[in-house]
């Protein structure tokens, strides 16, 4: 039961448009190399509000748009309402087919 009580919470809760996200992106951020990057990333602080709870390892360019998955320079702490933010910016600009 471990495993299922670390699974993160919010994936019950999200919309399915969400959920049903290509298969492939679950797989690497379960890969042991995204592990070893978020033990290896430093400043575990959120980049924009500096807070230090509930941080979510992010790529300063989504590797949807061609950013390194695993290159130090473009990896940042975000907390989680930092992240959904940016994560719903950029989603939005992609629909509008813009950068
Ligand atoms: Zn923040």
């Amino acid at each position: 039961m471990g495993r299922l009580k670390s699974m993160p919470s919010r994936l019950g809760s999200m919309p399915s448009r969400v959920a049903a996200m290509p298969k492939v992106a679950d797989r690497f951020y379960q890969s042991p190399e995204w592990a070893e990057a978020r033990r290896r990333q430093p400043d575990k602080w959120c980049a924009v509000c500096g807070s230090t709870k509930r941080l979510i390892l992010d790529h300063k360019q989504e590797r949807k748009d061609g950013g390194a998955d695993l290159d130090p320079a473009n990896l940042e702490w975000l907390c989680q309402p930092h992240h959904n933010a940016k994560t719903a910016e950029a989603r939005a600009r992609r629909a509008r087919g813009g950068r």
